[in-house]
């Protein structure tokens, strides 16, 4: 049986990272930057405001309180501004550019509010509650590293120096497609022999939730033929594809006997526990990277963590390796299968230490919808006694 390892490392040397492309700001939300920013002007460009206040010479009150004349308003966008003279001043408003001649504001709840003079309550030093121009990025500096994954803040930065598109590996677009005759779409009644599709929703979920835009295909049944077709009709959008079911050793198998004889997706067992059916490889003129995951819900979630979400980590241009874990202490005796990984179905507490879930089948949907953590039980280890260390990968 192939290991873990290196069914990863054969995983992770065939996906590339997506090619940039240019992306409108709307688009680029998870995206990972492939040009530095720089921006073209100081920010913020001219002297400003930081409160609501007065625009004064602070010279002209050393000696408080003071009542002085208020020559006009200046608000956030204001042009065409006056020069403030010896003993004026003006109203401010926060983000107002700071006329010629004054050097401080005097915050509103320093004076009495006048419109046409002010009296004014406290003195303030040189450049109090001004933002100077550049004093958040100098003109021409770098923002952002290229290689820098676009959050909220990020697409911030970029609209903030002006920018209307952006040089970025895009989301991968991963579609998802269930096989299995016996799948009905949840909402429609179960007829005999038949259950909800699930797989299908967890996996464009953790898709999503991985950084790519994730699409859920009509599910197929268990023809390979029409599999095929489906398959065909998705890889157009697809730089991804995740398949669910029909991958193991029995007959209706859809997935393995369409895509085995293509040569490039190879069907494996892979030593670990849920999920050693697995199959991965390529298809289509765009070598389109295929997942194809065992059908049990567990398995599939699993396989996802272990091997999808790293790949598209690499699609994306990120750091791609095995799934994180972190050490904690089991508080019952687990058990694993000689030779095989296992991840078992935990709950980690803030204290460090991991309970394993009753309902460790492959098919215990429910048990792993309360599990935050998999215990991960190497292969050469078949009893973990209470107490032990064991690594554990949140979920
Ligand atoms: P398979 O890998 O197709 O042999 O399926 C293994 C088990 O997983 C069977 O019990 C299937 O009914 C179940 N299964 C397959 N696909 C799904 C799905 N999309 N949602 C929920 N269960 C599934
Ligand atoms: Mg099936």
């Amino acid at each position: 049986m192939k290991s873990v390892d290196a069914h990863l490392a054969d995983i992770l040397a065939t996906v590339r990272p997506l090619a940039p492309l240019e992306l409108e700001l709307e688009q680029a939300l998870g995206g990972t930057l492939a040009e530095e920013i720089t921006s073209p002007v100081p920010l913020p460009p001219f002297n400003n405001s930081a409160m609501d206040g007065y625009a004064v010479r602070s010279v002209d009150i050393a000696q408080v309180p003071v009542t002085l004349p208020v020559i006009d308003d200046v608000a956030a966008g204001s042009d065409e501004l006056r020069a403030i003279g010896p003993g004026h001043t003006m109203r401010i408003m926060t983000g107002g550019p700071l006329p010629a001649g004054a050097d401080a504001v005097v915050p509103v709840e320093w004076t009495d509010g006048g419109t046409v003079s002010v009296r004014i309550d406290r003195t303030v030093e040189v450049g109090n509650a001004v933002r100077h121009a550049g004093e958040d990025v100098p003109s021409g500096a770098v923002v952002l590293e290229a290689g820098t994954l676009i959050g909220p803040a990020q697409l911030g930065i970029i609209a903030g120096v002006g920018r209307r598109r952006v040089l970025a590996r895009p989301r991968p677009r991963v579609v998802v497609l269930a096989t299995g005759a016996e799948l009905v779409e949840p909402g429609l009644p179960l007829g005999p022999g038949q259950i909800w599709d699930s797989n299908s929703f967890t996996l464009t979920a953790a898709a999503l939730e991985a950084g790519a835009d994730a699409f859920r295909a009509p599910t197929v049944g268990d023809d390979p033929a029409a599999f095929l077709e489906q398959l065909d009709a998705q890889l157009l959008r697809a730089d991804a594809v995740i398949t669910s079911g029909g991958v193991s050793m029995g007959a209706y198998e859809p997935v393995k006997e369409a895509l085995a004889p293509l040569g490039t997706v190879r069907f494996e067992k892979v030593a670990m526990q849920p999920g050693m059916p697995q199959g991965f490889g390529v298809v289509g003129d765009d070598q389109v990277p295929v997942f194809a995951l065992p059908g049990n819900p567990v398995s599939s979630f699993v396989s996802f963590m272990l091997f999808v979400r790293p790949a598209l980590g690499r699609m994306r241009g990120l750091p791609a390796g095995p799934a994180e874990t972190v050490t904690a202490r089991v508080a019952g005796a687990v058990r694993s299968p000689e030779g095989k990984r296992s991840f078992l179905r935990g709950r980690l507490d803030p204290g460090g230490e991991v309970t394993p879930l009753r309902g460790q089948g492959s098919h215990q949907l429910a048990a792993l919808a309360s599990a935050d953590a998999l215990i991960v039980v190497p292969e050469d280890v078949t009893d973990v006694p209470a107490g032990a260390e064991v690594q554990v990968i949140r979920l």
